[in-house]
Parts: C-alpha cells; sequence; structure tokens
C-alpha cells in the first residue's frame, strides 16, 4: 500500500497537531491523582483541544463499523493495556496508567501515548514502564530516509530481547502511518518479521508505538468492544510518538522539543522544519 507523503507545509501542522498532543498528554498526567475518574481525566483532555482550536482523532472513532469510541483519550489501567474507554473508573495510588491521545489540526493528526505510575510504584511495574519507553526510543532511532519499517520493528524486538527481565508484547496491535488519517499504511509492528517491508522517506511520518506486558502477550476485548486487556490479567504499558522525517533528519511531532535531546543522544539527526 502506498505511504503518503506530506508536503513541508503539511507536516507543520502535523507537528502543530503533535504539540496540542504533548501539552493534552501532560495535563491528564497531572490531573491522575488517587480518587480521580478515568472521565474526568479525559474531560481535561476535551478542554486543552478546545483551548488549542483541535478535534479528537478519537471521539467517535470505528463507528461506522460498531460502536464510535467515545472519548478523546484511551485510558487504560493495569491489565487494561490499550483503548480503555474513560468512565467510571477510580484511580488509586499504585495503578499503572497509560494514555492514548490524538488531535487534528486543520485535517492533520498526531498520536502519542505514555505511561505512569499513580504514587508510589513497585520496582516491577516501573521497570516495565522504562523498559517499554526504551522500546519506543530504540525504534526511532531507526527512523532515517531510506531505512525500512522491518529495521524498527526488529529494534524495538531485541531491545525488548535484551531487558533483564522477559516481556510479552503485543502482536494484534501495532503502530501505523499517520497524516491525513490516524491510522494509515504502512504498518509498524513491535516484533521482528523476515521479509521485506517498506521503505521510509522524505515526507513520511509514523506513529511508534510498542506495548509490553509483564506476563505474556495474549489479550481479549472487553464488552465495551474497545478496552484491550491482558488475557493473565498481568499489567501493561504503552509509549507512543509520531515521529516524520523532512529534508533535514528525524522530526519526533509529538514530543514537546521534537526530540532533539533524546535524538542528539543517540546520534540521530534531529530535522525539525523552521516556521
Ligand atoms: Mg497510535
Amino acid at each position: 500500500m502506498r505511504i503518503e507523503v506530506k508536503t513541508p507545509e503539511q507536516l507543520k501542522l502535523m507537528r502543530r497537531a503533535g504539540l496540542v498532543v504533548a501539552e493534552g498528554l501532560s495535563a491528564m498526567a497531572d490531573a491522575a491523582t488517587p480518587g480521580t475518574t478515568t472521565k474526568e481525566i479525559d474531560d481535561v483532555g476535551r478542554e486543552v483541544l478546545a483551548r488549542n482550536g483541535a478535534t479528537s482523532s478519537f471521539l467517535n472513532y470505528g463507528a461506522e463499523y460498531g460502536v464510535g469510541f467515545s472519548g478523546v483519550a484511551c485510558i487504560s489501567v493495569n491489565e487494561e493495556l490499550v483503548h480503555g474507554v474513560p468512565g467510571a473508573r477510580v484511580l488509586a495510588d499504585g495503578d499503572v496508567v497509560s494514555i492514548d491521545f490524538g488531535a487534528i489540526v486543520e485535517g492533520w493528526h498526531g498520536d502519542a501515548a505514555r505511561t505512569f505510575i499513580i504514587g508510589d510504584a513497585s520496582d516491577e511495574d516501573s521497570t516495565l514502564v522504562e523498559a517499554t519507553r526504551g522500546a519506543l526510543w530504540a525504534g526511532i532511532e531507526k527512523v532515517r530516509a531510506g531505512a525500512r519499517v522491518g529495521h524498527v520493528s526488529r529494534a524495538i524486538d531485541e531491545f525488548v530481547r535484551a531487558q533483564p527481565r522477559r516481556y510479552g508484547t503485543l502482536r494484534e496491535y501495532t503502530g501505523h502511518g499517520i497524516g491525513s488519517q490516524m491510522h494509515m499504511a504502512p504498518d509498524v509492528p513491535n516484533f521482528h518479521k523476515h521479509g521485506p517491508s517498506p521503505k521510509l522517506g522524505v515526507g513520511m511520518a509514523i506513529a511508534i508505538e510498542p506495548m509490553l506486558t509483564l506476563g505474556l502477550h495474549q489479550t481479549s476485548v472487553c464488552e465495551d468492544d474497545w478496552t484491550v486487556v491482558s488475557r493473565d490479567g498481568s499489567r501493561g504499558a504503552h509509549w507512543e510518538h509520531t515521529v516524520a522525517i523532512t529534508e533535514h533528519g528525524v522530526w519526533v511531532l509529538t514530543a514537546p522539543d521534537g526530540g532533539q535531546a533524546e535524538l542528539a543522544a543517540r546520534g540521530v539527526t534531529f530535522g525539525p522544519l523552521a516556521d
């Protein structure tokens, strides 16, 4: 399938969407305290979208196929891995909370996720969150013009396998191309697959999003038709960024600094576009 190639002007709109996503994730994480419901956190995301004149990538998503998503953020707690529907669930000390958030600015999408722990974290949960974040950046490190999607997938897989502990990597859910729609070609799996994969080039953007569990990788979907849980009840983490390739290098559109610091630490050329 053809991968959408963006003009510099379109990538700049995606950067604006990415900054709204970053602001929303930060505000929602700040609001996530013990006693808060996931619906209240979703409301914070709605305020950030409204304040910036942006709309939601997630709200009503999938309505044409069944139950449209009812929130602007996916908020997944503990054994909920991804696609958690905001609602009455009350956050408690020690909960592992993943928030995935998307924004549209002038028709262009940004999509990112992060996981954090409420209050006191167990060592095991902290390690899970850090390993998943590390896997995301191991994947981002491989993005460049001429690289293949398979290089990104393999880097994530190898990073996870190199950890001192075993993790489950979700297989049914992957990263994706992004731009004029949230989910576009190509799929970006979080595990290594033999065989050819699409080549990346200037003007392309992909959302990279490793999803790990402390147990096995098998999942189930809840009766709400959305919330994905681990079958063995193990906790999960999910980190995601929208990453673009410009004529100058790599631009992490959903990172507040565009990825500058992390890319420099990894020897990757930072390639923002000037306004
Ligand atoms: Mg995504």
